[in-house]
């Protein structure tokens, strides 16, 4: 598998990447207390067919849903449920597409409602470790750096970055080398080289590192119950500077909206 793009493929890939921030969007408008998660991932897989893509999980391993919904304590690849969000609940929410042949895939955690400072606090320095990753993802660098990154900035705060899951290369699949952890070492691991294509996505929890998965046998939750935040970003290695082909500015103009 050539892990280098050509600038078509990662035309296509920044397309896929730009549908998914419009349906996390979508899920934007519509997250409020009262409202079922199930709910959420039947608008988002409404909008993604309505622009003629298809869900990038359902069916990918077997996984049933068009998002993966993870609230409070569960860390990723939760399943859309009956269950009704609260006040002072977040909501990791997952999403790919696929279309023309490639894959987007971006995270965002959501606040619904008023949520505790702490917790707060987590969602802001997590997605703040996202970029701190990204900075480090230039070609000449490798994946080590990019994990080591995330791993300093967020233990500083005494948070536990999650080891049993980690980011990747994408493309065609959903899943390509190299893995992309949230933790490493400088210096150590694959090179990263101009035109590759990753998908980097902290998963950081405010307690214990460690995570557990449940029966459902996809649900990942922290081993101590704390709340865990994700959010993930689809980047092309470029030299000086990363080019972000996601985005989450579609979900924050939504979110602001809501605000006023
Ligand atoms: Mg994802
Ligand atoms: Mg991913």
């Amino acid at each position: 598998m050539n892990l280098v793009k050509t600038e078509n493929e990662i035309n296509l890939i920044r397309e896929s990447s730009l549908l998914v921030g419009k349906t996390l969007a979508e899920v934007a408008r519509n997250i409020s207390p009262g409202i079922q998660t199930q709910k959420l991932d039947q608008i988002a897989e409404q909008f993604i067919r309505d622009h003629g893509a298809v869900p990038g999980f359902k069916g990918y391993n077997g996984f049933p849903f068009t998002l993966c919904i993870s609230v409070n304590e569960n860390v990723v690849h939760g399943f859309p449920s009956a269950r009704e969000l609260i006040d002072g609940d977040i909501v990791s929410v997952d999403c790919g597409v696929l279309m023309n042949g490639f894959y987007g895939d971006s995270a965002y955690t959501f606040a619904v409602g008023d949520v505790n400072e702490e917790t707060l606090a987590l969602l802001n320095r997590t997605r703040e470790s996202l970029y701190k990753g990204i900075e480090k993802a230039v070609a000449g660098n490798r994946i080590g750096d990019i994990g080591f990154a995330i791993q300093s900035f967020v233990e500083d705060f005494g948070y536990g970055v999650v080891r049993d899951l980690v980011g990747h290369g994408l493309g065609k699949n959903l899943h390509e080398k190299p893995e992309v952890p949230n933790f490493g070492r400088r210096g150590k691991g694959p090179k990263l080289v101009e035109g590759m294509v990753l998908a980097i996505e902290p998963m950081v929890n405010l307690g214990d590192k460690r995570v557990v998965q449940e029966s459902d046998g996809w649900t990942f939750r922290t081993v101590d119950r704390k709340p865990s935040a994700h959010f993930e970003h689809d980047v092309v290695i470029r030299k000086g500077q990363a080019e972000i082909l996601s985005t989450f500015d579609f979900i924050e103009e939504v979110l602001n909206n809501k605000l006023n």
